[in-house]
């Protein structure tokens, strides 16, 4: 019993969303006490869980990542935003979930979006390299202000929509990474090469702005770890279109190219 009472409150330490923590809390069984093999602070099953992958330290930083999260993708499975949520400091990653955000329903997020410390992650022609962003003046402490990073989250498709319907993340700096490598969160499918997941826009984000390019590296190891979990359960790799396009040998090329039953543009 102590053990279901202990573990009831590591779930609200640990989860700030208290949608997910009510929604937890209503499977706790009452009577009798049922072993759950969920963990509590990652939100996984146990056998999958991605705390040991976690550093033992929560990475220091003096930016703040917002990340607008589509509403769709909170039910995924596969959401890598917990791995940002666990290793930065509390208060240091926030997500606000929605579609569209006008001024008068969000006026602190509007003003945040004005302030000249905020970027917003997202590619694109009115957007520079991520280096090219100057170091942010020091605050009164001594310490570096930081930045606020605005980081789009939901698939590839909602990500646009998302920062392209609103007109408020238009008005920080648009930021973009060249030279980032390829994607590790190998599960879904990328549109370009160049493209990759939020946790990783985060990581390379921090590590450029914080000087510290450890950070993408703590940040990878678990994504790295959920990917692998997924494979070791039947996952197979998605390449980004942009890849496959340039690897006809592949096997999964063969979905570019139309069904045998469709009709053929050929003369036959
Ligand atoms: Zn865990």
């Amino acid at each position: 019993m102590e053990d279901e009472s202990t573990q009831i409150l590591s779930i609200q330490e640990n989860d700030d969303d208290e949608e997910t923590f009510f929604a937890e809390l209503a499977e706790v069984p009452i009577d009798p006490p049922a072993k759950r093999d969920t963990c509590s602070s990652c939100g996984r099953p146990v056998s999958v869980g991605l705390c040991r992958f976690f550093p033992k330290e929560r990475i220091p930083i003096d930016s703040c990542v917002y990340i607008i999260q589509h509403p769709n993708e909170e039910k995924r499975l596969l959401r890598t935003v917990p791995i940002l949520t666990s290793c930065l400091p509390p208060g240091k990653c926030q997500v606000i979930k929605g579609k569209r955000f006008s001024e008068k329903s969000y006026p602190e997020l509007a003003k945040l979006c004005s302030s000249p410390n905020t970027i917003v992650l997202f590619p694109g022609p009115d957007a520079i390299d991520i280096n090219e962003l100057p170091v942010p003046p020091p605050s009164t402490n001594g310490h570096s202000q930081g930045y606020n990073i605005l980081v789009m989250d939901g698939t590839w498709h909602q990500a646009t929509s998302i920062f392209k319907a609103n007109a408020m993340f238009q008005i920080p700096q648009q930021v973009q990474f060249t030279n980032s490598g390829s994607s590790e969160y190998t599960i879904r499918t990328q549109p370009l090469d160049s493209t990759v997941c939020t946790v990783e826009s985060a990581a390379i984000a921090l590590s450029v702005l914080e000087r510290n390019p450890e950070i993408r590296e703590i940040l990878a190891k678990p994504l790295r770890a959920m990917c692998q979990f997924q494979m070791n359960h039947g996952a197979v790799v998605h390449h980004s279109k942009e890849y496959l396009k340039a690897h006809p040998e592949l096997p999964q090329y063969k979905s570019w190219l139309p069904r045998k039953n469709e009709p053929s543009h050929d003369k036959s």
